[in-house]
């Protein structure tokens, strides 16, 4: 999609050295470019009976907020360790340091609700399968994901572990 090959800065050495990192708060603030994008996003998910759309702190909070309202669907965080109020169920992921871990809130998905997973940027894949998995363990069902950018040289779509669909607007 051309806005966000337009619209995405790339940063070099952020946050850590050697980290190319695309910074998309040009295309956010651009709202002809930011509304395509949304409309693009949504298109796969459309007349699909999608339930809610849950979106990854935190920047698929911006981007899964606005597909939210656009599919009639509800919105549904999942946070990074210790911002939920409790109740919460949690699923620790590996990064390429460390561990991170998302949490999301025991009731914020009925059983066999019709979900989708919504981030800006697919990097190693951990962290979109880990909200797979997270969504799961509450039964619901994960009819897809989103994300707006793709970087396929380091191939997280091969950590996807869902059957659904895994969809990008733009692949770097
Ligand atoms: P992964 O788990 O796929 O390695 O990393 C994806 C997560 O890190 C996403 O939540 C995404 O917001 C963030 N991320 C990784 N690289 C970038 C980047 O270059 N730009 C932006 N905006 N986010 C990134």
């Amino acid at each position: 999609m051309q806005a966000i090959f337009d619209l995405v800065r790339d940063v070099p050495d952020f946050p850590r050295p050697g980290i190319m990192f695309k910074d998309i708060t040009p295309l956010l603030a651009d709202p002809a470019a930011f509304a395509e994008c949304i409309d693009a996003l949504c298109a796969p998910w459309r007349e699909q009976g999608i339930g809610a759309v849950c979106g990854i702190e935190s920047r698929g909070f911006i981007f899964g907020a606005a597909m939210a309202q656009a599919l009639s669907a509800g919105f549904v965080p999942l946070r990074k360790a210790g911002k939920l109020p409790p109740p919460v169920v949690g699923m620790d992921y590996g990064l390429e340091y460390g561990l991170d871990r998302l949490e999301i809130g025991t009731n914020a998905l009925a059983p066999g609700e019709r979900v989708i997973i919504v981030d800006d940027v697919l990097a190693t894949g951990g962290t979109l399968d880990a909200a797979r998995r997270l969504v799961e363990r509450l039964g619901a069902e994960v009819v897809g994901a989103s994300v707006a950018i793709e970087l396929p040289g380091l191939n997280g779509r091969a950590r996807w572990g869902g059957t659904a669909p895994l969809h990008a607007l733009a692949s770097y």
